[in-house]
């Protein structure tokens, strides 16, 4: 069963969210506790939870998940210093909001992978 989560709003506009980029696939806007200078996510206009869910249906999607993520750098300014994507997935995973999403991360040098 899947149950929408905040971002689905965030998606419709219904409420507010510093979006940075929305087309027919995916919506890109700031994280509310952002963890770098440049903390964005990128998410699947489409609800799925989490990794486990996707099926070959989700590649143009998941596709454009980075090119997005790619094309935000830039905008960023972060693109040459570079930056880190993370897709958290489940309980392990650190995962907090079930709508699939991707952080874009970048700014400052972040470190080890895994504290
Ligand atoms: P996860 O741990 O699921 O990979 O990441 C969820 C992220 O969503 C967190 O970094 C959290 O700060 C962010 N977040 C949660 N609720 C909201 C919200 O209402 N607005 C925005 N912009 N970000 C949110």
């Amino acid at each position: 069963m899947t149950k929408e989560t905040i971002f689905s709003k965030i998606i419709r506009r219904e409420i507010p969210a510093d979006v940075l980029y929305q087309d027919n696939l995916v919506t890109a806007f700031r994280d509310i506790n952002p963890k770098a200078p440049s903390h964005i996510l990128i998410v699947t206009n489409m609800l799925i939870p989490t990794v486990n869910d996707l099926t070959a249906d989700h590649e143009a999607a998941l596709g454009r998940l980075f090119t997005v993520a790619a094309k935000i750098a830039q905008q960023e300014g972060i693109d040459e210093d570079g930056y880190r994507l993370i897709v958290n997935c489940n309980r392990h995973g650190g995962q907090e909001v079930y709508h699939l999403h991707m952080h874009l991360l970048g700014g400052r040098p972040l470190g080890p992978l895994v504290a």
